[in-house]
C-alpha cells in the first residue's frame, strides 16, 4: 500500500525529526490510517497484526497528546505480557527522546521490583506501559494514578482477552475518566473484542489495512535466521556461494540502505544504493548502471523501488524483512519474471518470526528454512567455480598463448605442476573474500546447552573446531617478529602490502591511504619501495600495529589489500 508521507500526518516537529532520526522512510499502512484519526482525538480500533508498526501508531500519537511539563500520569498502554511491555516502552521512550529528561516512560509488570516501579511513579511517569494485573495491583496500592489519564492503548486486546485478563482490563478502564481517548489494538476481530469495544469505545474509528489479491510466481522462498550484525557476512557468503547477476537487496530504513551498502562496497561488491534522500539525477544514474549490470547489487528501499521495472533480477534480499505482508509480495515480484527463475531470501531474526508467519499467512506458501551456508562451504564452491571457469577457457580454446614464459619458468627449475599451483593461488586470491564468523548471541542470560547445540546445528555458528580465528594481534607479533626498517632506521619498521606495480599501486595512493584510514601523525610513513607483486613500507614502529588493525579492509586500486609485518626476504 502507498503511504502518504509521516509529514501529511498532522506529528509536530520534534516526531517527525525522531522518525526520522530511525531512519523510517515512510507510515506502515496502520500508521498511515491511525495517526491523524488517534491525533483528532478519536478512539481508535485498530487491527493489525505484531510487526506492523503499531507501537509508533499509537505511541506517536500518545507523545504528542501528553504534557511533560506535568508530573503526573497521563497515558497509559497496557500489554498482555511483560516482553512486549519493555519493547514497547523502549520504543515510545525512543520516539518521545525529542522530550529529553523530561519524559518518563514506566514500564510496570509482574515479577520485578515493585520498589523500582513505584518509585518511577513516584517521580511522575507520564506515560505508564504494563500488564493488567501489575497495573491493577500498583493502582489499588495508590502508587499510580488513574484519574488524570487522557489515552489509554489496549495493545494485543485479543490477546489479553485469551489470556483471561478481562476483568482487569474492564475495572482498569473502570477507574480511568470517562473522558478519556480509547485506542484498541488487535490482530483479530472477535465477540470478545467487540463487546470490550462496545462498553468502553466511544463511537471508535475502525482502521483496518485492506488486504489486496496478490500472486506470487514461482519464486525459490528461503529464510535465513540471521541476528543483525551477522546480516552482511551472511549475504556475502549467499552471494558468493551462488553469484546472482543482477539481485536487489531491501532494506527498511534509509540508514539500513546506507549501512549496507557501505559494507558491501568494502567487501568488494558492485553495490548501489538508492533511497528517498538520493537525487533524481543520481537515481537514473544508479538504475542506468544497475541495468547495465556495472552494478550488480542495488540496495534499496521499498518506497526507492518503487516504480523500478527491470526484468532481469534473479535474487531479491529481504536484508530486512518487510512491516507489510503486501511489501513482501511486491519486493519479491521483482525476480522471476518473464518466466525466469528467481529466488526470494529473507533474513529474520526474533520477532520477526511473526512478521513471517504473517507473511506466509498472506501469501499462503510456505518459507522454506535454510542453513547459513559456513565459511567452508563457501570456499568449496569458489574453487568448483574456479575450476569450472579454467576448464571452460582451456575447452575453448580461446587463450592466448604464453610459452615464453612458461619455459623461463620451467628453465629456472619449476615444475609444470607447481608453475600451475601458483598460477591457481593468485586466481584465487584475486576471487576469494576473507569470511568472517557468524556472530553468537551475546545476550546476559547465556542460552541453555540446548540452544547452542540448535543454534550450531542451524549453521549459525560453525563448531568451535572448525572455526577459523583470526590471529590476534599478540600471536601475531609472536609470529613475525617486526623488522627494523632499511638501513637500521631506528623507530621504524618495514610493512608488507600485497600490491605492486603491476597491480597498479602507486606510493603516493598507499600513503594518502595510511594516513586517512590510520589516522597517522605527521612524518609516520617512511620510504616506500615498490616490487612488481608487492609493496615495502617503512612506518613508525609505534603506530605499525595501528595501521595493520585499521587497514584490515582497506582497498587500494580497487582491490583488497593485505598489510603485515615484513618477514623479510
Ligand atoms: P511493531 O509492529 O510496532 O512491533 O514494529 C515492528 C518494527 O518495525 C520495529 O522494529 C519498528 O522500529 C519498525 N518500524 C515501525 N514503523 C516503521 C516504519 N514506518 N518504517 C520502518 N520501520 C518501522
Amino acid at each position: 500500500m502507498d503511504t502518504p508521507p509521516f509529514n501529511t500526518l498532522g506529528l509536530s516537529p520534534m516526531l517527525l525529526q525522531a522518525v526520522e532520526s530511525l531512519g523510517f522512510e515512510r507510515p506502515s499502512p496502520i500508521q498511515a490510517l491511525a495517526i491523524p484519526v488517534a491525533l483528532a482525538g478519536r478512539d481508535v480500533v485498530g487491527l493489525s497484526e505484531t510487526g506492523s508498526g503499531k507501537t509508533a501508531a499509537f505511541g506517536l500519537p500518545m507523545l504528542q497528546a501528553i504534557d511533560v511539563s506535568r508530573r503526573e500520569t497521563q497515558a497509559l498502554i497496557v500489554c498482555p505480557t511483560r516482553e512486549l511491555a519493555v519493547q514497547v516502552c523502549e520504543q515510545v521512550h525512543i520516539l518521545g527522546s525529542g522530550y529529553g529528561e523530561d519524559l518518563i516512560v514506566a514500564p510496570v509488570y509482574g515479577g520485578a521490583s515493585m520498589e523500582r516501579q513505584f518509585k518511577l511513579l513516584a517521580r511522575g511517569a507520564q506515560i505508564v506501559v504494563g500488564t493488567p494485573g501489575r497495573l491493577l495491583d500498583l493502582w489499588s496500592r495508590k502508587a499510580l494514578v488513574l484519574s488524570r489519564i487522557r489515552m489509554v492503548v489496549l495493545d494485543e486486546a485479543d490477546r489479553m482477552l485469551d489470556m483471561g485478563f478481562r476483568d482487569d482490563m474492564e475495572e482498569l478502564l473502570g477507574a480511568m475518566p470517562a473522558e478519556r481517548q480509547t485506542l484498541f489494538f488487535s490482530a483479530t476481530m472477535n465477540r470478545e473484542v467487540e463487546r470490550l469495544i462496545q462498553s468502553f469505545g466511544r463511537d471508535p474509528e475502525l482502521v483496518q489495512v485492506k488486504r489486496t489479491a496478490m500472486t506470487v510466481a514461482s519464486i525459490d522462498q528461503i529464510c535465513y535466521e540471521v541476528r543483525e550484525r551477522s546480516k552482511v557476512e551472511v549475504l556475502s557468503r549467499l552471494l558468493d556461494i551462488e553469484p546472482p547477476r543482477l539481485a536487489i537487496v531491501f532494506c527498511n530504513t534509509k540508514r539500513s540502505v546506507d549501512e549496507c551498502t557501505e559494507a558491501l562496497i568494502a567487501r568488494g561488491y558492485a553495490a548501489d544504493r538508492l533511497h528517498g534522500d538520493i537525487t533524481q539525477m543520481m537515481r537514473e544514474r544508479v538504475l542506468k548502471r544497475f541495468r547495465e549490470g556495472s552494478v550488480e547489487l542495488l540496495v534499496a528501499t521499498d518506497v526507492a523501488a518503487r516504480g523500478l521495472d527491470i526484468e532481469e533480477v534473479d535474487a531479491v534480499f529481504n536484508y530486512d524483512l518487510p512491516q507489510d505482508p503486501e511489501d513482501y509480495v511486491h519486493r519479491i515480484g521483482r525476480t522471476g519474471r518473464a518466466g525466469r527463475s528467481g529466488r526470494a531470501i529473507s533474513f529474520v531474526y526474533g520477532r520477526d518470526i511473526y512478521r513471517l508467519q504473517n507473511i506466509e499467512r498472506y501469501t499462503r506458501q510456505k518459507i522454506r528454512r535454510d542453513r547459513i551456508p559456513t565459511q567452508e562451504q563457501v570456499e568449496g564452491r569458489r574453487a568448483d567455480q574456479l575450476l569450472e571457469m579454467v576448464r571452460d577457457t582451456l575447452e575453448s580454446g580461446e587463450f592466448a598463448h604464453h610459452e615464453d614464459l612458461i619455459d623461463r619458468l620451467l628453465e629456472a627449475g619449476h615444475t609444470a605442476t607447481d608453475i600451475a599451483n601458483a598460477l591457481f593461488s593468485l586466481l584465487y586470491g584475486m576471487h576469494s573474500r576473507e569470511g568472517e564468523e557468524i556472530a553468537e548471541d551475546r545476550a546476559p542470560a547465556p542460552p541453555p546447552p540446548r540452544d547452542r547445540e540448535r543454534d550450531r546445528d542451524r549453521g549459525d555458528a560453525p563448531p568451535r573446531e572448525n572455526r577459523r580465528e583470526r590471529g590476534t594481534r599478540f600471536d601475531r607479533e609472536e609470529r613475525f617478529a617486526p623488522r627494523r626498517g632499511p638501513g637500521g632506521n631506528e623507530g621504524m619498521v618495514t610493512l608488507f602490502v600485497s600490491l605492486g606495480k603491476t597491480g597498479g599501486m602507486r606510493p603516493g595512493d598507499l600513503a594518502g591511504m595510511l594516513y586517512r584510514e590510520a589516522q597517522l601523525p605527521e612524518g609516520a610513513v617512511g620510504r616506500i619501495s615498490l616490487f612488481p607483486r608487492h609493496t615495502l613500507v617503512d612506518v613508525r614502529a609505534d603506530v605499525a600495529d595501528d595501521i595493520i588493525e585499521r587497514c584490515r579492509d582497506s582497498k587500494l586500486r580497487g582491490k583488497k589489500i593485505r598489510i603485515d609485518y615484513d618477514r623479510g626476504a
